[in-house]
């Protein structure tokens, strides 16, 4: 069976969602229209009752009596025409006027729907077009050495090595968009911790690159970091290591990162500084969006630093889920802090 597009989905949801509500709209209105007219009905008989009464009281058996009944019907039935020509004019006009707020009605219950589509949608495109980019280096460095009739066992390891290398940065890539697409509120564990061992556990993810480097973890309060936090242990010392070995990434040899923990009321806020290259106030707002690289991404040399650009949207994403929220402040040439600021536990 043919399944549809999902764009047609959308429209025949919002129509019928649309109908429903009108439907409702007019139910009540005709059961307005219906209580109001059977309640002039009931006056109108009412008093028609009252008034043959008092005349035959006033003028017994006299001719006039039957004159002025009927006219008093013939009032009446003009009274009925008239209730039923403004009970009908109502109506269209709900109907008119209902259509109309259905409509609205019904784009703002998909609104939330059609743009987590949308947000999908871009998702998988990008996902794709950064996954097709290292299979196609791969596919043409394979075939330019299996053209080459002069192939030694020394360009052929090469051109394997360079293989592995490709594989294990998408083995990499593919993790994070797992990672991005899973990472849902409801697969969380949230617990009390010490924030002091979330630092140490993401600091040690990421210790070899940083020993590379000369790189060293200076903790300015360690008095501040026996602060428990309510938080998943996992994913916050991912989206921690996420930081950190940007820090480690972008800064030279020899840089310095330092952690800062403080309290803000029921808060706790990590501050992560290096001094490194920092980032261009032009590409700040964006540093969080998946897919997204900084010109400081690029080294010196002209080469690009390993990356996908995915490791802050996914730290981002995960403090998120866990009640926080990150922050970032940097100057060009001085280097860049993270704030990191999640829900303490009640000590
Ligand atoms: P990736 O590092 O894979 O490119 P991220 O999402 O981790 O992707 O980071 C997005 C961009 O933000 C990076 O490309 C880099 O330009 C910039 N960036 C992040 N952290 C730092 C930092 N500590 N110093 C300088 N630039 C940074």
């Amino acid at each position: 069976m043919a399944v549809p597009a999902i764009s047609s989905i959308f429209k025949r949801t919002r129509v019928s969602l649309t109908a429903t509500y009108l439907g409702i709209i007019m139910l009540l209105s005709l059961a307005f229209s219906w209580v109001v007219w059977q309640l002039s009905m009931e006056n109108w008989s009412h008093d028609f009752g009252r008034q043959k009464e008092y005349l035959e009281r006033q003028l017994p058996n006299s001719p006039v009596i039957d004159r002025l009944l009927a006219q008093r019907l013939k009032q009446i039935e003009d009274d009925e025409l008239r209730l039923i020509g403004s009970l009908l004019i109502m109506n269209v006009m709900i109907l008119g006027l209902g259509g109309l707020v259905s409509y609205l009605l019904a784009l703002r219950a998909l609104e939330p729907i059609e743009k987590a589509h949308l947000a999908q949608k871009r998702f998988t495109a990008d996902a794709s077009h950064e996954l097709r980019t290292p299979l196609a280096v791969i596919q043409a460095e394979n075939e330019v050495t299996l053209m080459n009739p002069k192939l030694t066992l020394k360009d052929a390891k090469l051109q394997l090595q360079s293989n592995i290398d490709e594989v294990g940065r998408l083995t990499a890539l593919s993790e994070s968009l797992l990672h991005l697409a899973q990472a849902e509120k409801n697969t969380l564990q949230v617990q009390s911790v010490p924030l002091s061992k979330v630092i140490d556990t993401a600091w040690n993810s990421v210790k070899k690159e940083a020993k590379k480097k000369h790189i060293p973890l200076l903790r300015e309060s360690k008095e501040q970091e026996s602060v428990l936090v309510t938080v998943d242990q996992s994913a916050l010392g991912e989206a921690l290591s996420n930081i950190f070995e940007n820090a480690i990434k972008y800064s030279p040899n020899e840089a310095k990162i330092t952690v800062t923990v403080s309290r803000e009321g029921s808060m706790a806020v990590l501050q992560i500084a290096d001094n490194g290259p920092g980032i261009a106030a032009d590409a700040l707002p964006r540093i969080f969006d998946r897919f997204y690289r900084a010109d400081s991404s690029r080294t010196t040399d002209g080469g690009k630093m390993k990356g996908y650009g995915l490791g802050l949207s996914i730290a981002k994403n995960l403090i998120e889920l866990q009640g926080g929220r990150v922050d970032v402040r940097s100057q060009e040439g001085k280097g860049t802090e993270f704030f990191v600021t999640i829900p303490r536990a009640s000590e």
